[in-house]
């Protein structure tokens, strides 16, 4: 795929959705890194049910913590995994409180130091919370990368390092979200709508649905 129809795809995909975002709801950073951290293997909408009930309680790592393992598993059980992701938010919060004044930290050093907080979740808070134009590449962003050309990859760094050299500057910021709608919505896993799709005669799939 070469560089203009690249161009062509993102300028396409902004056409559609200009302000494109997460899906997750949140507040402020800590709120969005909660979320995220819930998210793994779990649904944004069944992720929003429980941050709807936990949030107005306790929204910050202070009041988190006071919860303590019980109380904070109590809002979150209805997400898979819930006891883990119990465990390592509580830490989090510790060392949100130790290490950085209650504040979600700006790097990704920092990020990637919280348990439970891996490459993917630090780029998106990077991204959605802090405004750097960094690509998390999560199973729907990797899945539409490869097939429809964008940026091959083997991995999810691959695809990362890929997007991050060839997505043009001004579709940076947005990419990571513009693509997970994309695959999410439209190109999807099990059967592409590629007749809804706005890329159709960009894209580079072979077998196409239509
Ligand atoms: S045409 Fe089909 S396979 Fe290609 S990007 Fe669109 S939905 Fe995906």
């Amino acid at each position: 795929m070469n560089a203009d129809i690249r161009r062509q795809i993102f300028e396409r995909l902004r056409a559609s959705n200009p302000h494109p975002t997460t899906e997750l709801e949140y507040s402020s950073p800590f709120e969005l890194l909660t979320a995220v951290l819930l998210s793994a293997q779990a649904t944004d909408v069944g992720v929003n049910k429980a941050t709807r009930k936990l949030f107005p309680v306790a929204n910050t790592p202070s009041a988190i913590l006071a919860l303590g393992q019980d109380g904070l598993e109590s809002y979150i059980n209805s997400i898979g995994l819930f006891r883990s992701k119990a465990r390592h938010l509580l830490e989090t919060c510790r060392l949100l409180l130790e290490q950085h004044d209650g504040e979600v930290p700006q790097t990704r050093e920092a990020l990637e130091a919280l348990p439970g907080v891996g490459r993917k979740t630090a780029n998106v808070i990077l991204n959605t919370a802090f405004g750097q134009p960094t690509i998390a590449v999560d199973t729907h962003i990797f899945r539409v990368s490869n097939r429809i050309g964008l940026a091959p990859g083997k991995d999810v760094r691959a695809v990362e390092d890929k997007l991050l050299k060839v997505v043009p500057a001004e579709f940076k910021l947005d990419a990571h979200h513009w693509l997970i709608l994309h695959g999410r919505y439209i190109c999807k896993a099990r059967k592409p709508d590629c007749n809804r799709c706005v890329i159709v005669d960009l894209c580079e799939y072979k077998a196409k649905s239509i």
